[in-house]
């Protein structure tokens, strides 16, 4: 194909011009991000985040994962993207007589070529899908409204075709008209990108790469004031616009709009206000649109969706471009606590823990009663091996008796070296979720102490919340510490694995039964099987959820829920209920005290792991 001088120059404007207005309209954008101070190192463990990026931005894992059908469509456009790139430059080059394709390729293009045929094949499938799903199938569509989602479909399907046509002999003599039509797409697409949601496609792989390694993973507040360095500002969270990091608002302009955060939301699922795509969203719009000097509570999120958070982090588990939703709701609850002192919807409970250490609001001797009727050894610091950490339920809740008697069964039979702490103050998990970050730290500096003091490594947590904060968060607070914290399930596993307990199948058969993974041992620490394992040992198959696993629903006691009760209305826990129920199931069986409490009208039965381990163990005598 020829190009006459004019149409070189004429291409020549256009290029530049495009470029030009981009970068023109980019750099509001760019300024929004940079305006925001560091919240934390975001560049170490580089072998990692190159790792995770290519996998989760090449592979489309998490794209994939959840919506199989709508994630192998996208994962076909986006590969095209990666296949057509070498055949756009060739088509922009070719009016300036270079034959790129040729000189990179030489006798294989033709090959190049049968594979593009066959991608942009797959990509127009994939495109139709996307675009059928999203405008016809309304009622799974994120939002059938969503029209840069038509026009960019159709871009890209007239792409596809304007490159198909030029494969297929003899040339037509539409070919000039059909070259400039591609050239122009090409040449408008990133100017609709910039404009809507399909900037996710320059963003999410940068998001990705700086996102936390784990979920939520909040970095401890300098609280000293005093003695902070002369050049630094104190933070009490996100109390104003210009107080979101960099990479909250780099979260904001990643987001493509596609409400799995939202259909993972217990609270939303229940009913409630909170919607983790709406306040990504109207983040978006207060740092593109208002002065840094505006507060974030009513900008980005209204007080009443932040209180009904549970921080059960199933938001930021399955957004597939690394935003970091928990960033945001903790600082804004940190906010409300340290700097602006209203707002809060757990000030009881932070109130008693500040009091009497545990939420209860009981004396220290119930839990030191229960110790000695229960003939629990102490923890001799060189000569015990397992520390048993009792946390606020099992320590104060007479409801939890039975289960913390069950996990001491377990250790006595099988002759395990355990003890417990004289005192224990609550681990502060829940107090650090609701902001109070001064109180967390107060109490995690007394336990840690005690740790210390009792030269503590390995600690047996039957909470998920302490295990997630005395094993996660508390070395963050003082790199001297050396625990190793794991859950009562993985323990009794391994004693079960190491022979030390033996478990007849034979005394639960029968029982329909069904488990309910708590956040924090599922989603945040990974661990799904143990439990399960446990279950079938003590000879009884599960009937799932619909939502388990890592899609597993919040029982609604995270933040505090289990105490402060706060939710009006549809209730997180009811919702959850209701889905124990759906199983038929007479024993729903837990892994963590808090969801015990809240879940334990929803069958016939529930007891803890330990419960149902111990009912099956066969003592040596017996
Ligand atoms: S952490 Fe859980 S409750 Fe909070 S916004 Fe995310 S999904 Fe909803
Ligand atoms: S925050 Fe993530 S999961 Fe939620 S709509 Fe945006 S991209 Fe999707």
């Amino acid at each position: 194909m020829e190009f006459p001088s004019w149409e070189v120059a004429l291409l020549t404007a256009l290029v530049v011009a495009s470029v030009a207005v981009f970068a023109l309209h980019l750099w509001p954008r760019l300024q929004a991000i940079l305006a925001g101070p560091s919240d934390r190192i975001r560049t170490d463990r580089l072998p990692r985040r190159l790792m995770v990026a290519a996998k989760e931005v090449l592979l489309q894992t998490r794209v994939i994962s959840g919506r199989p059908i709508a994630g192998a469509m996208h994962a076909a456009v986006f590969g095209g993207f990666l296949i057509f790139a070498l055949e756009t430059i060739d088509h922009f080059s070719r009016p300036y007589g270079v034959h790129f394709l040729d000189a990179l390729f030489g006798d294989a293009v033709p090959a190049y070529k049968a594979v593009l045929v066959v991608w942009a094949i797959l990509v127009s499938i994939g495109i139709v899908g996307l675009a059928f799903r999203r405008f016809v199938l309304v009622k799974v569509s994120p939002d059938p409204k969503s029209y840069s989602s038509g026009f960019v479909a159709l871009l890209i399907l007239v792409l596809m075709l304007t490159f198909l046509w030029t494969q297929v002999p003899p040339p037509d003599s539409f070919a000039k008209a059909n070259w400039w039509t591609h050239a122009l797409i090409i040449l408008v697409f990133p100017h609709v990108i910039l404009r809507s949601k399909h900037f996710h496609i320059l963003m999410a792989p940068i998001n990705i790469f700086f996102r936390t390694e784990r979920l939520a993973e909040l970095r401890p507040l300098d609280l000293d004031i005093e003695n902070l360095p002369e050049d630094a500002e104190p933070s009490f969270g996100l109390e104003k616009i210009a107080d979101l990091a960099w990479k909250q608002r780099m979260d904001y302009l990643s987001c493509v709009e596609c409400k799995r955060c939202t259909d993972q939301c217990p609270s939303h699922l229940a009913g409630q206000e909170l919607d983790p795509r709406a306040f990504i969203l109207t983040g978006r719009d207060a740092i593109l649109g208002l002065a840094g000097t505006e507060p974030v509570i009513g900008n980005v999120i209204s007080e009443k969706a932040l209180g009904q958070c549970t921080s059960c982090g199933a938001c930021e588990a399955a957004c597939p471009v690394g935003i970091e939703h928990l960033q945001t709701l903790t600082g804004a609850k940190r906010a409300q606590t340290l700097a602006l002192g209203t707002g809060m919807v757990a000030t009881n409970f932070l109130e008693t823990i500040g009091r009497l250490g545990n939420p209860f609001g009981e004396l220290t001797n119930v839990r030191t009663k229960l110790i000695e009727e229960l003939s629990i050894p102490y923890y001799q610091p060189g000569e015990t091996e397992y520390l048993l950490w009792l946390g606020c339920v099992w320590g104060y809740n007479a409801d939890a008796r039975s289960s913390l008697e069950a996990m001491v069964k377990i250790l006595e039979t099988a002759g395990a070296s355990y003890g417990v702490l004289k005192e224990e103050s609550c681990s502060g998990h829940h107090s650090r979720r609701q902001g109070e970050e001064l109180q967390f730290q107060t109490l995690a500096g007394e336990n840690i102490g005690r740790f210390k003091e009792a030269k503590a490594r390995k600690v047996i947590a039957p909470c998920p919340h302490c295990l997630h904060t005395l094993g996660r968060e508390y070395p963050t607070l003082d790199d001297e510490l050396e625990l190793e914290v794991t859950h009562h399930s993985q323990v009794i596993q391994d004693l079960q694995r190491r022979g030390d307990i033996r478990l007849d199948p034979s005394r639960h058969k029968g029982t329909t039964t069904t488990y309910h993974d708590p956040c924090y041992l599922g989603r945040y620490e990974g661990v799904y099987d143990a439990p399960r394992d446990l279950i079938r040992a003590a000879g009884l198959e599960v009937t799932e959820m619909d939502r388990h696993g890592r899609r597993a629903m919040c029982c609604g006691g995270g933040s505090a829920g289990f105490m402060s009760q706060t939710q009006e209305g549809n209730r997180v826990d009811q919702t959850r209920k209701n889905h124990v129920k759906a199983t038929g199931a007479q024993l729903l069986v837990t892994g963590c005290p808090e969801c015990k409490m809240m879940l334990h009208t929803a069958t016939e039965q529930t007891k803890d792991l330990a419960e149902l381990v111990a009912d099956a163990l066969v003592t040596p005598a017996s």
